[in-house]
C-alpha cells in the first residue's frame, strides 16, 4: 500500500495486471487496457464526455436498473439521449422491436443486468454504430469478442477485485476525443496508463492475483463452463420445484451471474426462507430491495458445492411448505 506507484515493484505489478487481462481476454493490441477509479458509476459520464459532443445521439438499450441509470446519466451532457429498446427488465426486447437511431455516435447496453438477472449471451447487433458495453456484473465470466466493441467498461468487485477499480476496455482510435470540460481522472487519453495520477495501487494488486489465478485455473473457457455448469444447477431446481419456485426472466436471457427468484405463494415465505438460508450459512439471498424475492449471485468465486448447497436448501425449504 506504501509502494510508489512510478517504482519499480508497482511498475510491474500493473504490467502484469494488463498483460495476464490481455491474455485471459484476447484483447487485441489496439485496445488501451486501463484501472480507472469510480466504479463502474464512472464510467456512464466518462462515456458521453470522452465520446460526444454536446448535440450527438446516443442509444441506450435498456434491459434493467443499470443500462436505465446509465441512459438517465447521458441525459446531463446535452445529449439527444435515445431509449432504442426498452423491455419487460425480464428479458432482452425483441431485436426485431429496437428503434436505433441511423446516426448514433454509440450504442451503450449492460451485458449483464445483475438486479434483474438479465444477460446478453451475444453481443447485441447495432450495425455499423460503435457498441459500448457495461460488462461490471459478468466480467470475466466468460469470453468476449474485444473487437466488437468501441469500449468495455466494468466495475471490478464482482469477479476480479475489490470495489471502486474500474476496468475500460477502449479501442485506441477513440481516445483523444473528449469533451474540453471532461475531469482529467475520466479523460481516456491522459489516463490511457493508469498513471497520471495516484491509481488504486493495492485494488490493482489484487487484481492481478485474481487474473493470474484465472489463467492457471485453465484461462476463461474453463470459467466459462464452470458457470455455465452452476446456473444450470440453480435454473433447474428452480424449474423442478412444481411451481414452488419461479425466475421471473425469459429462459433465453436468464443470467450465469445473478438468478433472481420468487416464492409465488407468498412474500412471508419469502421472508422465512431468507432467514432460515442465513441460519445455514447460506447468507446474501435477499432480492435488490427495488425488485424483492430472492437472487443467488453466483459469480466466479462460488465454488460448485456451494450452489449445491443452496439448491439442497431449496428442495428442503419447499418439501416442508408443499
Ligand atoms: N453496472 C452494473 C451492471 C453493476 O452491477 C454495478 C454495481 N453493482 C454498477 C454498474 C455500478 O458500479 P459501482 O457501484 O462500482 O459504481
Amino acid at each position: 500500500m506504501e509502494m510508489s506507484h512510478r517504482g519499480k515493484a508497482f511498475s510491474s505489478i500493473l504490467a502484469q495486471a494488463q498483460s495476464d487481462l490481455r491474455e485471459l481476454l484476447a484483447i487485441p493490441d489496439n485496445y488501451k487496457v486501463m484501472f480507472l477509479q469510480g466504479g463502474g458509476t464512472s464510467q456512464f459520464s466518462a462515456l458521453p464526455l470522452n465520446l460526444t459532443k454536446a448535440g450527438d445521439t446516443v442509444d441506450y438499450i435498456v434491459t434493467g436498473s443499470w443500462s436505465k441509470k446509465a441512459a438517465q446519466e447521458a441525459q446531463a451532457y446535452g445529449l439527444k439521449v435515445n431509449v432504442a429498446a426498452k423491455g419487460d427488465m425480464a428479458s432482452v426486447p425483441d431485436r426485431a422491436s429496437w428503434k436505433l437511431s441511423d446516426n448514433a455516435t454509440y450504442a451503450c447496453y449492460c451485458d449483464n443486468e445483475t438486479i434483474q438477472g438479465v444477460e446478453f449471451k451475444a453481443p447485441p447487433e447495432v450495425g455499423d454504430t460503435l457498441l459500448v458495453a457495461d460488462m461490471s456484473s459478468n466480467f470475466c465470466s466468460k469470453p468476449v469478442d474485444v473487437s466488437k466493441y468501441g469500449v468495455i467498461f466494468a466495475g471490478a468487485q464482482k469477479n476480479i477485485g475489490p470495489a471502486g477499480v474500474v476496468v475500460v476496455i477502449a479501442r485506441e482510435d477513440l481516445l483523444g476525443k473528449s469533451r474540453q470540460e471532461t475531469p482529467t481522472v475520466m479523460d481516456y487519453q491522459t489516463m490511457q496508463d493508469s498513471l497520471h495520477n495516484t491509481p488504486p495501487c493495492w485494488s490493482i494488486y489484487m487484481c492481478g492475483l485474481i487474473f493470474s489465478h484465472m489463467l492457471k485455473g485453465g484461462g476463461i473457457e474453463a470459467y466459462a463452463r464452470k458457470n455455465r455448469g452452476k446456473a444450470q444447477v440453480l435454473y433447474s431446481a428452480i424449474e423442478n420445484s412444481d411451481g414452488f419456485y419461479h425466475s421471473p426472466v425469459a429462459r433465453a436471457n436468464r443470467s450465469n451471474m445473478n438468478a433472481p427468484f420468487t416464492i409465488p405463494r407468498s412474500q412471508d415465505l419469502e421472508k422465512e426462507f431468507i432467514a432460515a438460508a442465513t441460519k445455514q450459512g447460506l447468507t446474501e439471498l435477499k432480492g435488490h430491495r427495488s425488485v424483492g424475492g430472492m437472487r443467488a449471485s453466483i459469480y466466479n468465486s462460488m465454488p460448485d458445492e456451494g450452489v449445491e448447497a443452496l439448491v439442497a436448501f431449496m428442495k428442503d425449504f419447499a418439501n416442508k411448505h408443499a
